[in-house]
């Protein structure tokens, strides 16, 4: 596939969630299509198996200064629009009747470092929490794809979960990428709407387990050094389309 063919497809999938353009942000209408994304993307997380029991969180930035989160203690296949809870950035409750996720604190920290950012994603993905557990650094130019979505996805030290520590550990990462792996825990995926968010954690996980295959046939090759250059300029083309579609 020709370097134009791999960045006119990429665009393609950024400007295809382009649907809830034309409604204004506070209406009644987008706000009931935000909460059912959100619960759309639980159950989507809940039956690929890259969450269990009631593991991770999901957050949406529908203003400014305010996002609608999930609740804390609830299973992510099982949630209902009315569940999820409002936030300032500041992390006072606004709205809803359950308590925010206990992992509020990284999504605000990546809305107030990034402006851009309108979801965040965090969950347990296993094939990417078994590089994470042996402190594996993901190798680089292996996917075509996988490069020009992702980049470098940093690694982050461990710090207890739900605590501001953990947000402050992140803070550093969070320059030119949208998907971390927080060490022994799991990842956090960040971008200018919701399903793209989603996608950076579906990526990651489909790209961690073509490495541990690959483990079981020999070492991974990286491709040759004069193509990464190009891998890269695509990733810088694919991130300021996918700013300039957001929407969500
Ligand atoms: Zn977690």
């Amino acid at each position: 596939m020709s370097p134009r063919t791999v960045c006119a497809r990429f665009r393609m999938m950024a400007l295809g969630y382009s649907d809830m353009r034309g409604i204004s942000m506070d209406s009644p209408q987008k706000l009931d299509q935000i909460r059912e994304s959100i619960c759309d993307v639980g159950r989507r997380l809940y039956r690929r198996g890259l969450v269990v029991a009631h593991d991770g969180n999901i957050s949406v930035r529908i203003r400014d200064d305010e996002v609608l989160s999930t609740p804390t203690c609830m299973c992510k296949g099982e949630m209902q629009p009315d569940d999820l809870c409002l936030l300032n950035l500041q992390g006072e409750q606004l709205g809803g009747h359950r308590r925010p996720t206990s992992e509020s604190l990284v999504h605000l920290q990546i809305y107030r470092q990034r402006p851009e950012i309108r979801a965040v994603v965090h969950c347990h993905p296993p094939h990417v929490l078994a590089y994470s557990v042996t402190q594996t650094p993901l190798p680089r130019f292996v996917l075509a794809e996988v490069e020009v979505m992702l980049g470098e996805v940093p690694m982050v030290p461990y710090q207890t979960p739900g605590t501001s520590d953990l947000a402050d550990a992140i803070a550093p990462h969070l320059v030119g990428t949208n998907a971390l792996i927080m060490s022994h825990h799991g990842t956090v995926t960040f971008a200018g709407d919701l399903e793209m968010a989603y996608w950076y954690t579906e990526v990651l996980e489909h790209y961690c387990r073509v490495l541990l295959l690959a483990r079981q046939l020999g070492p991974c090759v990286s491709l040759p050094v004069q193509f990464h250059g190009a891998l890269e300029q695509l990733r810088r083309g694919d991130d300021a389309c996918r700013q300039r579609s957001s929407t969500v």
